[in-house]
């Protein structure tokens, strides 16, 4: 059976380009990047390369890039190394009933250990409007981090007027980017971005491996102490090949952004188009600001897992929203913030296309999907008693 991957907001392949670059760094230049000896200076020139790659696309100075295991660890070292380093201006921190969990558990431990957080609300899009930020930002507030792009809904934030407010009040201003990075154009001084998140397997590189912006200046402790590593904010011998592999991947993204993006979104479009042919279903998101290759639905009286097994079982790979709240019951708390009920929470589906996908891939999810929708409803428990 041909098998279609349509979660790539989840991971994806790592491009052959990039693996191949990585190779070497596993076996002839396998030094490690702090010694002085020529094994050592190679694994260095890598580093160095892959940081300007990444920098590149961002608009950065190389030495404000600092390599991190992932999209996690970029999250969590920016809002506890901000919380931590400026503590003595203030404990309160601003952030969005949206984002990822690695942000929202990052604020959930500092609120455990004293200080405040803000959850601001979105509208039924999913956008947070920056008069909101404005009005919360208080005389003790440290940091606003607002997400780039939503992993579930592919909504885009309006980060560029966030970042200006933030500038203006003089409030350090995280976004979590792991979704757009490569995908959106991003320019962290048109933008007033002082830190910013990615990951290297949303973009076709390695799993394990992400980066942290931060702007020269900016006041942020560590995470991890050791080693005089990544400019004293990230101790730990680098995964070289990881961070290759990541560079590598960066500058194709860069490459290939444009033309990726309106490849997609007429794939996107075909496939909502066709989607909400289906009867009582409904595009989650908004309909223009979005990740190009995001489509997100919900199908009243059925659930998402089912669709996902029933989809699997036709070799096409789906999800409900987020990989990492699929094994848990609870609805997604992004559509929960769109003001979707429990039930219609549930009943949701995201097709997320990238790199390798094609017209082909669109067509044959829309061959199978009704048909799917149609099963599950004429057995769903949800349809009685449901009114209008
Ligand atoms: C995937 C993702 C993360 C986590 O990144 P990892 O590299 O998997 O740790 C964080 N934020 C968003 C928006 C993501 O999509």
């Amino acid at each position: 059976m041909r098998r279609v991957y349509m979660d790539n907001s989840a991971t994806t392949p790592v491009a052959k380009e990039v693996l191949e670059e990585m190779l070497p760094y596993f076996s002839e230049r396998f030094g490690n990047a702090s010694s002085l000896h020529s094994f050592g200076r190679e694994a260095k020139l890598g580093l160095d390369a892959a940081r300007k790659r990444v920098a590149k696309v961002i608009g950065a100075e190389e030495r404000e890039i600092i390599f991190t295991s992932g999209g996690t660890e970029s999250d969590n070292t920016a809002i506890v190394g901000v919380a931590m380093a400026n503590r003595e201006k203030g404990k309160h921190i601003i952030t969005t009933k949206i984002e990822h969990h690695a942000v929202l558990n990052t604020c959930k431990f500092l609120e455990s250990r004293g200080f405040e957080v803000t959850y601001l609300d979105v509208d039924k899009f999913g956008i947070v409007k920056p008069e909101s930020v404005e009005g919360a930002i208080r005389k003790d507030t440290v940091l606003v981090s607002v997400m780039h792009a939503n992993n579930e809904i592919g909504t885009l934030e309006p980060i560029g007027e966030v970042g200006r407010i933030c500038r203006e009040k003089g409030v350090y201003f995280h976004t979590d980017a792991v979704q757009s990075f490569g995908k959106v154009g991003i320019d962290v001084d048109r933008m007033n971005i002082d830190l910013l998140s990615m990951s290297s397997h949303k973009i076709y590189g390695p799993k394990g491996v992400g980066a942290l912006y931060v702007r020269s200046g900016v006041r942020m402790e560590p995470l991890l102490y050791g080693g005089s590593h990544e400019f004293r904010k990230r101790a730990g011998t680098e995964n070289v090949a990881g961070i290759v592999g990541f560079g590598k991947a960066a500058e194709i993204s860069m490459k290939v952004m444009e033309s990726e993006a309106s490849r997609l979104e007429k794939l996107r479009k075909e496939m909502v188009k066709g989607v909400l042919g289906i009867e009582r279903s409904h595009l989650n998101g908004h309909p223009e600001k979005r990740l190009p290759g995001n489509a997100h639905f919900r199908f009243d009286f059925i659930e998402g897992e089912s669709l996902v097994l029933r989809l699997d079982m036709e070799g096409i790979a789906a999800s409900t929203g987020s990989a990492c709240s699929t094994k848990s019951l609870e609805p997604s708390h992004v559509l929960l913030a769109l003001g979707l009920r429990h039930e219609e929470a549930h009943g949701s589906l995201r097709l997320s296309m990238g790199r390798y996908n094609t017209k082909e891939d669109v067509e044959r999810v829309l061959e199978v999907l009704p048909g799917i929708v149609k099963d599950l409803r004429e057995i769903s428990p949800f349809k009685k008693g449901y009114r209008n």
